[in-house]
Parts: structure tokens; sequence; C-alpha cells
């Protein structure tokens, strides 16, 4: 049996919670953190998830590709309505989706959010973020360590509904028994290390602990000020 655990808190001083996170139904996973003033991030990942499970669920196979195809119509749906309703100019939302068929686990990203994979013990960040201090790290101009107390850790570089010439990451891998997956919005990750992350999923899947609600608890008590969401799927077999 696998087990599927989803959480999300708005933390302890946020006014609204703009995450959302969902299980779609054939496996499939979404976690979106949305931005933009008064209640337009709300609006903007809900409707994320929305038009994403439209797209996806009428079909009874999908691929990565198919993963893309449901986040640029998603894009598409939500310039659509900041066009028509101005109160929610430079609304938009991180994506990120996980799927799985047979033995193939497909993904689709834009902003940062993440998705990882524990497997035998070692956690990987699957995704790349699409975010200011992501690339300052890749062109060497900060650690990672810097990177997480930056001022600046918040602004990403891509979102869902702000562009019509959204570029979308995607990738596949095979699955292995035992395999367990994260995906998170960076409330979670900005105040929990990968080492420690790693570690809390190790301890709270092999006791049964609902993990994702697990992993947010801590990240609320290690002071994460965001909104805060998590799923953590765990296959047996
Ligand atoms: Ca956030």
């Amino acid at each position: 049996m696998t087990q599927v655990y989803l959480a999300t808190d708005i933390g302890p001083s946020r006014e609204s919670n703009e995450d959302a996170v969902a299980a779609l139904g054939r496996e499939t996973y979404v976690v979106a953190d949305g931005m933009g003033g008064y209640t337009s991030g709300e609006v903007a990942s809900k409707m994320l998830v929305d038009a994403v499970r439209e797209a996806l669920m009428p079909q009874e196979h999908f691929n990565e590709n198919g993963l893309k195809n449901a986040m640029l119509r998603a894009n598409e749906e939500i310039m659509k309505t900041v066009r028509s309703n101005p109160e929610y100019a430079g609304m938009g939302t991180t994506a990120t989706i996980c799927h799985r068929e047979g033995d193939e686990i497909a993904w689709a990203h834009v902003g940062d959010s993440r998705f990882y994979l524990l497997r035998r013990g070692s956690l990987q960040q699957i995704t790349k973020d699409h975010s200011l201090v992501s690339e300052l790290v890749a062109n060497g101009s900060i650690t990672p360590e810097q990177a997480m107390t930056h001022p600046k850790r918040n602004v990403i570089t891509r979102a869902v509904g702000v562009s019509e010439d959204l570029a979308v990451d995607t990738g596949h891998f095979r699955a292995e028994p035992q395999d367990i997956l994260l995906l998170c919005s960076d409330g979670l990750t900005t105040v929990l290390p990968e080492s420690e992350l790693c570690a809390l999923l190790l301890h709270a899947v092999p006791a049964g602990k609902d993990a994702a609600q697990y992993l947010v608890s801590r990240a609320i008590e290690a002071g994460s000020h965001d909104n805060i969401s998590a799923i953590v799927v765990v296959y047996d077999a």
C-alpha cells in the first residue's frame, strides 16, 4: 500500500495561506505557492490546482509532457483572469507536480517549491529552484548556507501566470521499491536544511507518523514565518 500524507499550514505570522496542496487522483500530486497582493496569491495557487486537475484527469495516461501542457493551460487561465480582473495584477504561483504511472515517475516544475526523492537513506533534490539565490549559488556569488538567510531568498525568477512564454522544467525517472517522495513549499525548506529533512523523514516514515504534518510542525518550531506545505508519498513496492 502506498501511503500519502498532505499538510499545509498558514504558519504563525501570515494572514492567509497562499499555498495549495492536492492529490488529484491517478497518483498525481501538486504543491503550489501563490504570490500577489490581497487575496490574489491564494487565488492563483487554487486556480493552478483546479486547472491542472481539469487538464489531466480526463486523460487515461499522461507523462511529463502532459504535466507540462497542464501547467501551460493553468498559465493561460491565470493570465486570462488577471487581464479581466485588474485587482489580481501581479498574481502568480509556483507549481511542482509529480505523477507515477507503472514504474515511471514524471514531474514538472516552475518556481521555488521543491520535489525531493528519498532513496536508500539519501535525499536528493530533483527540481532546480527558479530563484535569485539559486542563480547566485550557481555562479558562485554566495554559498548554499548564505542562500538560506539571504534577504532576497523569496525572489523567484519564474512563476505560473505571469508570462505567455512560460518555460516549464520536466523530467522522469524509474521508481524503485520503498522510494519516498517529498513535494514542499519554500516555507519548509527555508528553515529546514536538506540533512534535517532527510533525518526527519527517516524518523517519521518508519514510525508510521503523518510525515507531512510532522515536517510542517518541525518547520514551525524551527521558526518558519511563511505558509508551509508538504506532501509525502511512501511506496512500499
Ligand atoms: Ca512561500
